[in-house]
């Protein structure tokens, strides 16, 4: 977590692990930094002290995270690393940043774009859904029996980035495929982090939104300008571990995930940079029809209040 109260006269002395013993949403540096801050956070402090007593409402938010693998390294104090290689999955394709082991590696280079699951196809959403979407996805277990895997499968450790959008979509209401969409439901993306790294399944959306042009734009200071500006074609899901499996013929170039696909049905879009530093330009010509910032805590980031003040204003 970012201190709150940098950048206020003095620089930071560490990291910010002192929290806001009131909200608890906020943390700081020092005390010198708490008190400099008080005075602009005091309104806020109150908000965030009421959203706080309403945190199990959203918690409820079912697809943010596995329950299962959580209370497991909750409470049984396993570690991610531990968890991983059980299953045969640490340190390797789109899990490689699910452990420290990863994490301490991160550069956010893109090379590895063509992870995949690392898992038998039975674990594991590698290739078309049997029978399409019919209802409403309310839990891992809906999800899960849909796709026909076994509920012991990681796959939700990875898979709540896509699903965290579909059930925002559903959240908010929108029903694409009607004429009011246009072409393309467009969705602006902020503040992706480690889900950089795991782009390969954010394939599972064409699965979750079958029919449906989407474009979804990251924004967000951990994307690098080597990469800003660029076009990400999903046409694939992420591959299983399985040689003779379907998902192995289903798209044979190797550069799957590159910029040749005629009428691209999934794009991703990569933006360099604070929203609110870009958003005016980004507007003019695809207003986005949801604007979501998966990585809780957004508010908590001082630098990213400017953009939470601009979105608020849309309305
Ligand atoms: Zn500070
Ligand atoms: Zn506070
Ligand atoms: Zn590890
Ligand atoms: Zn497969
Ligand atoms: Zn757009």
């Amino acid at each position: 977590m970012e201190c709150a109260g940098k950048g206020r006269g003095t620089r930071c002395t560490g990291s910010a692990t002192r929290r806001c013993g009131r909200c608890g949403v906020v943390a700081y540096c020092s005390v010198d930094h708490q008190v400099k801050h008080w005075n602009d956070h005091k309104d806020e402090c109150k908000r965030f002290e009421l959203q706080m007593e309403r945190i199990d409402a959203l918690n409820e938010f079912p697809f943010t995270f596995s329950e299962e693998a959580t209370v497991q390294l909750c409470q049984k104090q396993e570690s991610r690393c531990s968890f991983l290689s059980k299953r045969a999955i640490h340190k390797v394709g789109m899990w490689f940043y699910e452990c420290p082991c990863g994490e301490a590696a991160t550069s956010y280079n893109f090379s590895r774009l063509n992870d995949g699951w690392v898992l038998p196809r039975l674990l594991c959403p590698c290739s078309e859904p049997l029978s399409p979407i019919t209802k409403r996805l309310h839990s891992w277990k809906d999800y899960y029996d849909w796709r026909c895997i076994p509920l012991h499968s990681p796959a939700a450790l990875l898979l709540h980035w896509p699903l965290t959008i579909s059930y925002a979509v559903q959240v908010a209401g929108l029903e694409p495929l009607t004429p009011e969409f246009g072409d393309t439901l467009c969705i602006h993306y902020l503040g992706p982090e480690k889900e950089l790294l795991q782009l390969s399944v954010f394939a599972e959306l064409l699965a979750l939104f079958p029919g449906v042009a989407l474009q979804i734009e990251f924004f967000g200071p951990n994307i690098p300008e080597e990469m800003n500006g660029k076009t990400i074609h999903l046409c694939s899901f992420a591959k299983c571990l399985q040689m003779d499996c379907v998902c192995k013929s289903s798209c044979k170039d190797v550069d799957r995930n590159v910029y040749s696909n005629k009428y691209p049905r999934l794009v991703l879009k990569l933006q360099t940079g604070f929203y609110h530093d870009c958003y005016k330009d980004i507007t003019k010509d695809c207003y986005p029809h949801l604007i979501i910032a998966p990585n809780a805590g957004i508010a908590a980031y001082s630098s990213w209040l400017p953009t939470i003040m601009n979105v608020s204003g849309i309305h």
